[in-house]
C-alpha cells in the first residue's frame, strides 16, 4: 500500500489545467470567449498546424492595464462575478478565472493588452507558467495573445492529440459557433496563414449563417421561430437531404453560448424518426433565449453543457414547433377538398381504405401533371414529369411511405383503432412505473387503452389501440412508461409501435418487379406527394429524386447555355 499524501501545487495547477484545455480547440474557445466578455468587436485568430503548433488571437476588446494583466494570469482572477449571487444569474461567458491560468500550465505565451485609456500597452512574456519578461509595448487598444509550444508542459495530453485535419475541424466547427451565437462581431479564422473564415461584424443570423454554411443553407434548411412570453427560439433546421452533406452540424445556442444538449439532440433526432437512416443526425441551427436565471450554465468545466431549470417545458415547446416546421416544411403543396383524390388502391380492402381516406390530409398536388403519364422503368421506378422537371421514384419505398403514414395517422388520430379483447389482459409492473401509469392516465385513454387497477401494481387491460394487438402488452407499456420517467418527449408512439407499422407497411406494399398499370403508376405519384414525409421510406432510404432543369442542364454541359437563355 502506497502513502496518502498532499498533492503538491504544481500537479494540482496541471491537474486542473488539463480539464479546462483539452485540446488546440479548447485554448482557442476559452480566449475567444474572452475577447467576446471584453465586448471585443473584431476578433482574429490563426493558427498553424490545427492549432498544435501556433495559435494566435487578436481582439479590439477593452484591454487590460499591466496591473491588471498581471492578476489575470494568476489562479481563479475573474472580473466578471464576486459573489455566490453572481453565480445564479451569469451573462457573460467566461466567469471561472480559470481558462488563462491554465493555459499558462499548458503552454508557453506572449500577451500584450492595452485599454484605450492608456497611450502604451504591457507585454508579458510567460515560459512554463513563469513570467520572464514584461515591458510596455507601442500596440491599438485590446489584447493579443500568442500562445506557442502546445502542450509541452502535458505530455499527456500532447499524444492525444489528433491529426492536423481534425484538430483543425474541432477548431473549425468551435469557431463558427461562437461567430453563429455572437452576431455584432466579425471573426477571422486563418490556417496555415489562409483565411477560412470571414464573417463580418454585424451581420443577420442568415447572413452569418450563409457566411458560415455556404448558399446551400436557402434550400436545404427550413427557418424557424417562436417567441413566447419566455423564450425566444429562431434558427434553421436541416432537411433530410441537408443531413448528408453537413453531417455532424448541430448548433445549439443558449443566451449566446454555443453548448451541448444531448436531451435535445434526441428530441428533435426523434421527431425526424424515419425521415433519415439510422445513425445520421439532422442538422440544425438553433437559437434559444431565456431569462438567464432559468438556466444554469456552471456544470461543466469547459461550461459546455447548460442545465435548464424548466427542461420539460422546453423540450415540449421545442418538439412542437420542430413538428409543425417538419411539417409545413412542403411549401409547393395546399390544402383542398377531398373528391379531388381517390384511394382506389387495388391492394387494399375497402375498411381499410376507408380509414385511411378519413385519416389521411388531402392535399393539391399542383406541380404533378395529373394528366401526364407516370412511365415505369424496370418495373421498378417511376418517372414523372414536374413544372420543375422530373421525379424517378422507387414503387415499393414510395407505397411503403405511403402505407406507413397512413398507418400512423389512423394509430395517432385514434380514429376507430381500439379493439375490445375478447380476454382481459392482467399486467404486473414494478412500484414506480404502476404510480406512472396511474399519474397519466389521461394519456393512455386517449391513446385508445381502457383498464383498471386491480391492486398497487397490478392492472387490468380490457381495450387497447388496434394496431397493438400483435404486440406484448406489458413490455409496451413498461416502454412508454420508461419514456415518461425519462422524460425524452410525451410518448405518443414508442419506437416498438414504430417498427411495428413500419413492418405491416413494408408487407403490404407493391414490390419491386410488380407490373402497374398507368392508373395504379400514377396513384403512387399523387398519393406519395401527400404524405408528410416523402424523401425517405420508413427505413431511410431514399423514395424519391427530384431531378431539377438545372441538374439536367449540367448533365448535358448545357449550363452557360442554359444562363444565357434565361
Ligand atoms: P474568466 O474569463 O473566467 O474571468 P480567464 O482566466 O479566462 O477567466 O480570464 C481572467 C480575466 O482576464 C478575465 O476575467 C478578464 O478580466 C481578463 N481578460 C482575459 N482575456 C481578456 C481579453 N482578451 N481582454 C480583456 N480582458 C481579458
Ligand atoms: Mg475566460
Amino acid at each position: 500500500m502506497k502513502q496518502i499524501i498532499q498533492l503538491p501545487a504544481a500537479v494540482i495547477a496541471q491537474i486542473a489545467a488539463g480539464q479546462v484545455v483539452e485540446r488546440p480547440v479548447s485554448i482557442v474557445k476559452e480566449l475567444v470567449e474572452n475577447s467576446l466578455d471584453a465586448d471585443a468587436r473584431n476578433i482574429t485568430i490563426k493558427v498553424t498546424e490545427g492549432g498544435k503548433e501556433k495559435i494566435s488571437i487578436s481582439d479590439d476588446g477593452h484591454g487590460m492595464s499591466a496591473d491588471d494583466l498581471a492578476l489575470a494570469i494568476q489562479a481563479h482572477t475573474t472580473n466578471k462575478i464576486k459573489t455566490t449571487q453572481d453565480l445564479l444569474a451569469i451573462n457573460t461567458l467566461g466567469f471561472r478565472g480559470e481558462a488563462l491560468y491554465s493555459i499558462t500550465q499548458a503552454a508557453d505565451l506572449i500577451i500584450q493588452s492595452r485599454t484605450s485609456s492608456q497611450s502604451m500597452g504591457t507585454k508579458i512574456v510567460l515560459r512554463n507558467g513563469i513570467v520572464t519578461a514584461q515591458s510596455p509595448v507601442g500596440m491599438s487598444a485590446g489584447t493579443t495573445i500568442l500562445i506557442e509550444n502546445i502542450f509541452n508542459a502535458l505530455p499527456a495530453r500532447k499524444k492525444f492529440l489528433k491529426s492536423t485535419n481534425i484538430e483543425f475541424q474541432l477548431l473549425l466547427e468551435s469557431v463558427t459557433q461562437l461567430a453563429l451565437a455572437h452576431p455584432k462581431v466579425g471573426f477571422q479564422l486563418f490556417h496555415n496563414n489562409q483565411l477560412v473564415l470571414d464573417i463580418l461584424p454585424h451581420t443577420n443570423f442568415t447572413e452569418r449563417v450563409t457566411a458560415a454554411f455556404g448558399k446551400s443553407i436557402e434550400s436545404l434548411f427550413l427557418p424557424l421561430s417562436l417567441e413566447v412570453s419566455d423564450y425566444k427560439i429562431y434558427g434553421f433546421l436541416g432537411t433530410p437531404q441537408a443531413a448528408t452533406t453537413v453531417s455532424q452540424s448541430q448548433f445549439l445556442i443558449v443566451n449566446n453560448r454555443p453548448v451541448v444538449s444531448p436531451k435535445i439532440s434526441k428530441v428533435i433526432r426523434r421527431l425526424f424518426k424515419t425521415l433519415l437512416p439510422p445513425g445520421i443526425q439532422p442538422p440544425f441551427i438553433l437559437y434559444l433565449e431565456l431569462h438567464p436565471e432559468s438556466i444554469d450554465v456552471n456544470i461543466h468545466p469547459q461550461k459546455r453543457e447548460v442545465r435548464f431549470n424548466e427542461e420539460e417545458l422546453l423540450l415540449q415547446v421545442l418538439q412542437t414547433l420542430i413538428r409543425q416546421t417538419l411539417e409545413k416544411a412542403n411549401l409547393i403543396f395546399s390544402m383542398t377538398d377531398l373528391e379531388s383524390l381517390t384511394l382506389n388502391d387495388s391492394k387494399m380492402d375497402e375498411g381499410t381504405a376507408k380509414i385511411l381516406r378519413d385519416a389521411t390530409q388531402i392535399w393539391n398536388v399542383k406541380e404533378f401533371f395529373e394528366e401526364e403519364p407516370v412511365m415505369q422503368i424496370n418495373n421498378l421506378y417511376l418517372i414523372a414529369q414536374t413544372t420543375e422537371g422530373m421525379l424517378v421514384i422507387d414503387q415499393h419505398a414510395a407505397h411503403e411511405r405511403i402505407l406507413y403514414e397512413q398507418f400512423l395517422e389512423t394509430f395517432t388520430a385514434q380514429k376507430s383503432n381500439k379493439v375490445a379483447l375478447i380476454k382481459f389482459i392482467k399486467i404486473a409492473l414494478p412500484v414506480l412505473e404502476s404510480q406512472l401509469l396511474e399519474d397519466n392516465r389521461e394519456v393512455f385513454e386517449k391513446l385508445g387503452f381502457v383498464f383498471t387497477k386491480i391492486s398497487s401494481t397490478e392492472f387490468s387491460f380490457s381495450q387497447i389501440p388496434e394496431l397493438l394487438h400483435t404486440r406484448k402488452l406489458e413490455q409496451y407499456i413498461l416502454e412508454v412508461l420508461r419514456d415518461i420517467k425519462d422524460q425524452v418527449e410525451v410518448a405518443e408512439l414508442d419506437l416498438e409501435s414504430h417498427r411495428t407499422i413500419a413492418y405491416l407497411a413494408c408487407r403490404g406494399a407493391i414490390k419491386a418487379g410488380e407490373v402497374l398499370t398507368p392508373q395504379e403508376r400514377k396513384n403512387i405519384v399523387s398519393k406519395l406527394l401527400l404524405t408528410t414525409s416523402k424523401y425517405t421510406c420508413p427505413h431511410g432510404r431514399p423514395v424519391l429524386i427530384h431531378i431539377t432543369p438545372i441538374d439536367l442542364a449540367k448533365m448535358f454541359y448545357r449550363i452557360p447555355a442554359f444562363r444565357n437563355e434565361k
